[in-house]
C-alpha cells in the first residue's frame, strides 16, 4: 500500500497525532531559497533550523519515518520528486506554513505534482480561519477590543460566568508606566548550544554570510522542553510586573518584563493555551495580581489571534497596501545601526545583536519614525521581517502595515501611532543621553521626531483631519504661527534630504 508524505517547515512544527505511523513519511525540509530573498536575522535562521531537527529528533524517537534534508540549493518540488521515486508515496499532507505566498505556491503543486493534497491548518492557534471569519463577517472596521471581548466568552479566560474576572475586561490604564532609572528586572534565561545548535550555525555562517545580524551568544531556546522553562521563569518572575512596564524602554535594558516568547509560539515549541493556562494559574493562586494577567492574557489570546485572523482575511490585497502614498527608501541606518539619535540606536543595535526589540520599541521607535519619515510600506515591511526572531509574514505584516504604518488607511487602528519626541522622552530614559535636544522643534539640534511629526500630519492633513483621535494634534498645528510651521517644514525637509541623522 502506498504512504502519505507529510511536509513540516520549520515555522510550524507540527505534532501528527492523528497520523498513522506505518503509512507516513515525514519530510523536513531547509530549502534555501525560502530564506534567501530577505536577509534574515542569522539568529532567527538559527532558531528555526535548530528547533526543525531537534523535532526530527524527537519524531524519529517516537517511531515517526523522518526523512530530512539539510540546507539545499535544489527546489522543493526536486527533493519531493527524489521522495517520491525512494517511497512509493500516493498523497502529500501539507502543515499550513506562515505566508500567504507559501501556501498558494503548496496550493500550486496540485498539479504539478499529480498527487493529491491535503493542507492542514495551523491547530497552535486558539481560533480556526472559519471561525475567525464568521466573526469579521458584516464588520466595515475590526476592532481588537471588539475582538478580544469575544475571546475572552469563548475561552473563558479570566471569567467568571459572563462577567469579566474582577469585574473590568481591560487593566489598561493601571498599566504603562513610564521608564524610571532604578528599576531592576530580571534576565531572560539563556539556553546553551548542544552539539546540533552548534552544526546549525556552522551551516548559517557558511550558507548566509551576508544575512543580518549578530549571530555571537546564540542561546535561544530550541526545544519544547527549553521552550516550557522559559514559560516557568516569565511566569514565576516576570509576569507579576508585566502590565506595569509594558510600554517602558530602558537603556542597557532589551526585555524588562516581556516574555520574550513570541520566537516559541511563533514557530510551535509553545501553544497559546499552555501559556495562558499558565497565567490563568498564577492569578487564580494569588501570585499575579489581575492587572499584569489580564495585559499578559489579552496580547495572546486577543493581540495575537486578532493579527493571524486579519492575515489570512485580508490577503494578497493587503500587502501592497499605501495609504499615505509614501515611496522614500528606507534609511541605510536602519541596518549599519550607525545614528546619532539614541532612541533608534538601541532599539537598532539590540535587534542586531539579539534578533529582538520589545513591542514598543517597534512601534513607537522604528515604525513611528518610518511613519513619519515617509518610507515605502513594502520596504519597512521586508526589514521587519528579515530582522526579529519572531517575524514571519502572517503575525509581521498586519502589525507593520496595519499597526505600525497605518497603511491600510485604519481597517486595524483607529488612528495612526505616529508620536514627536515627548512621547518617547516620557516613556524612556533616552533622551537625557542624546546628540538631539528632545524639546527643541526647529534648529540643527532639535529632536527628530518633532519636525518629523509635524510635517507628517501637515502632508496627511486631508487624509486625517477629520479622525476624531488626531482632532487635538490638528488644533495644536493650525495654532502654530505662519512663521513657525515654516521653520518646521524646513527642518523636516532638511532631515530627509539627506541628513546626518
Ligand atoms: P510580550 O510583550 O511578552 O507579549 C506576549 C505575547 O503576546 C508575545 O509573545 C506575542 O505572542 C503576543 N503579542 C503581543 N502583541 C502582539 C501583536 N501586536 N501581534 C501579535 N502577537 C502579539 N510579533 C511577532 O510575533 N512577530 C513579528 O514579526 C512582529 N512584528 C511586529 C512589528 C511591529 C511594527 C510591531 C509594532 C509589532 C510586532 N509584533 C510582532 C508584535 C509584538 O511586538 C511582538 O509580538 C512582541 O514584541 C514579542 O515580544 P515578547 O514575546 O517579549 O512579547
Ligand atoms: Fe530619540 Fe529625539 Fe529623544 Fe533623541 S531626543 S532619543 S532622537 S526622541
Amino acid at each position: 500500500m502506498g504512504k502519505q508524505l507529510l511536509l513540516l517547515s520549520g515555522d510550524h512544527l507540527f505534532l501528527p497525532q492523528d497520523l498513522n505511523k506505518q503509512e507516513t513519511i515525514i519530510l523536513c525540509a531547509e530549502v534555501k531559497e525560502f530564506y534567501s530573498d530577505i536577509p534574515h536575522h542569522k539568529k532567527k535562521l538559527v532558531l528555526i533550523f535548530s528547533a526543525l531537527r531537534h523535532h526530527a529528533e524527537m519524531l524519529r524517537s517516537q517511531g515517526w519515518q523522518v526523512e530530512y534534508q539539510k540546507l539545499t540549493d535544489d527546489k522543493l518540488e526536486q527533493v519531493i520528486a527524489r521522495l517520491c521515486q525512494m517511497h512509493d508515496i500516493e498523497s502529500m499532507t501539507v502543515a499550513e506554513p506562515g505566508s500567504y505566498a507559501l501556501k498558494q505556491m503548496i496550493a500550486a503543486w496540485t498539479d504539478a505534482l499529480a498527487l493529491p493534497l491535503q493542507l492542514l491548518e495551523n491547530e497552535d492557534f486558539l481560533l480556526s480561519h472559519q471561525e475567525f471569519e464568521n466573526w469579521a463577517q458584516g464588520r466595515k472596521l475590526y476592532r481588537l477590543e471588539d475582538f478580544y471581548r469575544f475571546m475572552r466568552k469563548r475561552t473563558c479566560y479570566l471569567m467568571e460566568g459572563s462577567r469579566p474576572s474582577g469585574g473590568r475586561w481591560n487593566y489598561d490604564k493601571d498599566n504603562r508606566n513610564p521608564a524610571k532609572t532604578g528599576m531592576s528586572f530580571t534576565k531572560p534565561p539563556s539556553f546553551e548550544t548542544d552539539a546540533i545548535t552548534q552544526a546549525v550555525i556552522k551551516d548559517v555562517e557558511h550558507h548566509f554570510p551576508a544575512h543580518f545580524g549578530n549571530l555571537e551568544g546564540f542561546d535561544f531556546a530550541v526545544t519544547r522542553k527549553d521552550a516550557q522553562k522559559a514559560l516557568a521563569h516569565f511566569i514565576d518572575t516576570q509576569l507579576p510586573c508585566f502590565g506595569a512596564t509594558q510600554d517602558a524602554m530602558l537603556q542597557g535594558e532589551p526585555v524588562l518584563n516581556h516574555s520574550l516568547l513570541s520566537p516559541y509560539l511563533n514557530v510551535g515549541l509553545l501553544a497559546p493555551k499552555q501559556v495562558c493556562d499558565a497565567a490563568q494559574q498564577a492569578y487564580e493562586a494569588g501570585t499575579t495580581p489581575i492587572e499584569a494577567v489580564e495585559g499578559f492574557i489579552r496580547q495572546i489570546i486577543g493581540w495575537r489571534e486578532y493579527i493571524r485572523g486579519l492575515y489570512w482575511l485580508l490577503m494578497p490585497e493587503y500587502l501592497n497596501s499605501n495609504f499615505f502614498d509614501t515611496h522614500r527608501d528606507l534609511p541605510e541606518f536602519y541596518w549599519t545601526t550607525e545614528t546619532k539619535m539614541t532612541c533608534m540606536r538601541e532599539a537598532l543595535t539590540q535587534t542586531r545583536d539579539r534578533a529582538y526589540a520589545h513591542h514598543i520599541q517597534r512601534l513607537m521607535t522604528t515604525g513611528n519614525f518610518a511613519m513619519l519619515y515617509g518610507v515605502a510600506p513594502d520596504q519597512i515591511h521586508k526589514w521587519y521581517l528579515a530582522v526579529y526572531a519572531d517575524a514571519h509574514e502572517w503575525v509581521e505584516l498586519p502589525n507593520v502595515i496595519g499597526m505600525s504604518q497605518f497603511a491600510d488607511g485604519g481597517l486595524l487602528a483607529s488612528k495612526p501611532y505616529a508620536a514627536s519626541g515627548a512621547y518617547i522622552n516620557r516613556m524612556s530614559d533616552y533622551c537625557t543621553s542624546c546628540a538631539f535636544d528632545v524639546s527643541a522643534k526647529t534648529g540643527d539640534n532639535a529632536c527628530p521626531f518633532n519636525s518629523l511629526y509635524w510635517d507628517f500630519l501637515h502632508r496627511n492633513e486631508d487624509k486625517l483631519k477629520d479622525n476624531m483621535r488626531m482632532k487635538f494634534s490638528f488644533r495644536n498645528w493650525y495654532n502654530f504661527e505662519e512663521e513657525k510651521k515654516e521653520n518646521i517644514l524646513r527642518r523636516a525637509y532638511e532631515l530627509k534630504n539627506p541628513h546626518n541623522l
